[in-house]
């Protein structure tokens, strides 16, 4: 069999294709003459797998998507609460050539506008770091994360440059407001470099999957991001990655994710996928017109607007079978607070006998929560007297130690 998620993608692709509207970037010469008929989509699974149709070899320069891996590495470099008392967190509803600086504390709004953004490279590594430095930390950082050696092309970032007055301008704000570490057009320079970074689809679908595993990269296998890291990233792209549309993007589409003025638009669906789509003809607010619908259709077609509840009912329990001696507890599925909760509501209007097994063995995983919640109910069942057991094949419940140096007894059956 073959499976039809590239025919799917080309599908979707072929829907959008006549859309016309919407202009190039035509601030800088490099890119007024990108092509704008050029469309392409990828998509990495949390499991590595991409699929992608379209044009799919085209590079293009990453833009304002790099704004959310560059804030990763900064974070990651220095820290979540140091890098809170320079970038705020808050959405702007600004355009992202906005200045957006809060009144008292002079801090950028976030780190998805440009004045953010030049902070958040310009604190990469450390406060001595140069700016060769900071430019190498992003371009290896980005192609760890591709999975390939990325490069900059050099005519993007020439013609950013002889047309940066407005982020310059920013940089030497930040600078009077004591919030810039180091030279201001340094600054400017080297988050012009991680803006002229070539991307296709398949790269960008291949660095946002490991937003959406939450770190880790879903080909090697590898932790390169610490989750808490990814989770607020993932939350400031929620809310402040659309710029000024933010809100619409969210309500309409619901998924994390970061434009970039060459057309390119990344989404990470967390727990599931990495989604780059690439047309250069923009909205208003910068943002790709047709990449826009792509993530619309993808949205309401696979189900993967983040808001969209589908069914609460938890069947934690599956089966609990009182006999003479022995009550048979047979849990399933996904141990989270609710589905715990529904087994302590269980447990608690139950009668059950003087031995109480439970059989984990149909569990996928227990969370923190839903772990720290059903050992309680051992215990208090423990503490009423009862003998308490467990059948536990995988080792899905670790350490089920029942608070005073004893273990359930094992189960087999
Ligand atoms: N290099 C561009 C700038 O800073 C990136 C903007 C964008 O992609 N929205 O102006």
């Amino acid at each position: 069999m073959r499976t039809p998620i590239p025919d799917y993608l080309t599908e979707i692709l072929d829907s959008v294709r006549d859309i016309k509207d919407g202009e190039v970037a035509d601030y800088i010469p490099a890119l007024k003459d990108a092509d704008p008929n050029l469309l392409g989509i990828a998509m990495t699974t949390a499991e590595g797998h991409t699929y992608s149709a379209g044009d799919v070899e085209a590079e293009f320069s990453i833009q304002s998507m790099s704004k959310p891996f560059a804030y990763a590495a900064t974070l990651t470099d220095r820290g979540i609460d140091f890098v809170e008392t320079k970038i705020d967190v808050e959405p702007s509803g600004d355009a992202f050539n906005d200045l957006s600086i809060e009144e008292d504390t002079k801090r950028p709004k976030n780190a998805m506008i440009n004045a953010g953004a030049i902070l958040a490279h310009q604190m990469l590594i450390g406060e001595d770091a140069t700016m060769q430095e900071r430019v190498d930390r992003v371009t290896d950082f980005f192609s760890a994360l591709a999975g390939r050696k990325l490069t900059m092309d050099k005519e993007v970032f020439q013609s950013e440059m002889d047309h940066s007055h407005r982020n310059l301008a920013f940089a030497h704000m930040l600078t009077s407001y004591g919030m810039m570490e180091g030279k201001a057009h340094e600054a400017v320079a080297g988050y012009t470099a991680q803006c002229s970074i070539l991307v296709n689809v398949q790269d960008i679908a291949m660095m946002s999957a490991t937003l959406a595993t939450g770190g880790v990269h879903p080909v090697t296998g590898e932790r390169v991001i610490k989750r808490s890291v990814v989770r607020h990233v993932l939350s400031v792209m929620a809310s402040s990655g659309m710029y000024d549309s933010a809100g619409e993007w969210f309500t309409d589409v619901g998924i994390p994710a970061k434009s970039g003025v060459a057309g390119g638009i990344l989404g990470a669906i967390p727990g599931q996928l990495g989604v780059g789509v690439f047309s250069p003809l923009l909205d208003s607010h910068g943002n790709s017109v047709r990449g826009v619908e792509v993530f619309k259709r993808m949205s309401s077609d696979m189900s993967m607007h983040m808001m969209e509840v589908d069914g609460v009912v938890s069947r934690s329990v599956r089966t609990l079978n009182t006999g003479d001696d022995t009550s048979i507890v047979t849990l399933q599925g996904s141990f989270t607070f609710n589905a715990a909760e529904s087994l302590l509501y269980r447990l608690e209007n139950e009668k059950l006998s003087s031995k109480v097994v439970f059989d984990v063995s149909r569990v996928e995983r227990f969370t923190g929560v839903g772990r720290r919640m059903t050992l309680e109910a051992m215990r208090r069942l423990c503490a009423e007297g009862k003998q308490v057991g467990l059948a536990d094949p995988e080792g899905v419940l670790p350490k089920p130690d029942m608070g005073d140096g004893t273990y359930p007894f094992e189960y087999c059956g």
